[in-house]
């Protein structure tokens, strides 16, 4: 078996084992009969599951969208578990974050059903929850503490022990201390969802551009400060655009031309899943399983078609997308504590991806100082979770903006660009 090279900053993963095959051509820069590039209402840069899920719902809303991406759907979108895990993620000091987390997992089966319709594929959305468990005591007492925390804040937890754990899942190990059950915690298939958005953007008539977005191109207006008027591509060409909306994931703020306020400050933080498959005969995990061994995360995630995704490492490694071997023998190793049987499964990728990190672990979703240029990044370790949420937020803010209605309180009111606006790097 080969794993993945060493990587330029600038490559997309390489995977092990699988041939990469999308769905939907990608095309070129749209032209109009005299060749110069078409207007568009929305340009979004980036075709992850942020910008294509934007795209989707923004063409769906009348729009002329267009989005630019060399690869899309094969970043962090590609790599991640499709974990739609708004209580396992809600963590002490992030208590606004996980109210935002649990809004937005409401808006997950509308989404999968309508996705699903306008593409005619399935997203394998399984609402069968999760189960939380501890590999040994002092893993527990962890557990029972986040657990406290959990109740503590309204979320949906149930305490359960050793025997009530195997009996919900019997391939668990004999030796876990027990565990919590999370019945709003389930999962989609995050790779089925990125093929299925850009055949619904194909369907809703958004303009693909296989290209990079080396600019946004921002002048002044009288009276009016900053305006967005489009942006340049790595090719040469320019798009117009009324809106621009920077969805590039951890690259998010190496766009150039965005005034320094409006710079999005994420960063990547590196991780690794392990997709596995059963043997014919192996038996399968019932539902999504995380656990803590150690006082270190692992989860297992079963597909419907007996893949299992095993994830996952959470590095700072900068760009690059090299899978160390010290992290990826920890992860192994856990999760076989806990689930003996995946010696009996084959290993069929090797999946880095790199999570766009903010300074506060929260997305960074809004309107800017410039007119017409929105952000939609910094969605670290629940991009999937929040896509659906994500691309509602931004069409209602260009609707506000278009006065077709008018701005509402909003979840993401805490996760606003402007946070940032005077943040400067530390160290
Ligand atoms: C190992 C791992 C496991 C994860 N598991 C989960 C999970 O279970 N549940 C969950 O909710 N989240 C999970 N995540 C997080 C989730 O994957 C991300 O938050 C989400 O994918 C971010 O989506 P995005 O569209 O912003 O970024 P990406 O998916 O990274 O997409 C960004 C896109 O922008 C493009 N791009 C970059 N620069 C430019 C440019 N200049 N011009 C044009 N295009 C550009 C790239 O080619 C890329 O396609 C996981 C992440 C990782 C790495």
């Amino acid at each position: 078996m080969e794993f993945p090279p060493s990587s330029h900053p600038c490559a997309t993963p390489t995977w092990v084992g699988t041939t990469v095959t999308a769905a939907v051509a990608w095309s070129h820069v749209d032209r109009g009969p005299t060749g110069v590039s078409k207007h568009h209402d929305v340009v979004v840069v980036g075709g992850g599951i942020i910008g294509l899920a934007i795209a989707w719902r923004s063409a769906q809303s009348g729009r002329h969208v267009a989005v630019v991406d060399p690869d899309p759907g094969k970043g962090a979108t590609w790599a991640a578990a499709g974990m739609l895990a708004p209580v396992s993620e809600a963590h002490f000091g992030e208590e606004v974050l996980a109210a935002l987390n649990l809004a937005a997992a409401a808006a997950w089966p509308d989404f999968a059903a309508q996705l699903q319709a306008s593409s005619g594929m399935a997203v394998h959305f399984r609402p069968d929850g999760t189960l939380l468990v501890a590999g040994d005591p002092s893993d527990r007492v962890d557990i029972d503490r986040t657990l406290a925390f959990h109740l503590a804040i309204g979320l949906p937890a149930f305490r359960l022990g050793a025997r009530s754990c195997r009996e919900a899942e019997p391939m668990l190990a004999p030796g876990i201390s027990g565990g919590v059950d999370l019945p709003e915690d389930h999962q989609v298939d995050n790779r089925a969802v990125a093929t299925a958005l850009i055949e619904a953007c194909r369907v809703a008539e958004v303009t693909m551009v296989a290209d990079r977005v080396l600019r946004v191109d921002v002048g002044a207006q009288l009276d009016h400060g900053l305006r967005v008027q489009g942006v340049s591509l790595a090719i040469g060409d320019a798009l117009a655009a009324q809106s621009v909306v920077i969805s590039a994931g951890s690259r998010s703020g190496e766009v150039e031309g965005l005034p320094g306020a409006c710079r999005p400050p994420v960063r990547p933080v590196h991780g690794v899943t392990v997709r596995l498959q059963a043997r014919h005969g192996v038996p399968r995990l019932r539902r999504t399983v995380r656990a803590l061994v150690h006082g270190r995360s692992c989860y297992l995630v079963p597909r419907d078609d007996g893949g299992l995704v095993l994830g996952a490492t959470m590095e700072e490694r900068g760009s690059t997308l090299d899978v160390p071997f010290g992290g990826l023998a920890e992860l192994l190793s856990d999760a076989r504590r806990i689930v003996p049987a995946l010696d009996e499964y084959s290993v069929i990728e090797l999946a880095p991806g790199l999570r766009p990190g903010s300074p506060d672990n929260g997305p960074i979703v809004g309107t800017t100082a410039v007119h017409g240029l929105l952000l939609a990044t910094g969605h670290f370790r629940n991009g999937v979770l929040l896509a659906p949420a994500t691309a509602d937020e931004v069409v209602g803010l260009l609707d506000a903006r278009d006065d077709r209605t008018t701005v509402r309180p909003s979840p993401f009111d805490a996760f606003r660009p402007v946070r940032f606006a005077e943040w400067e790097p530390q160290g």
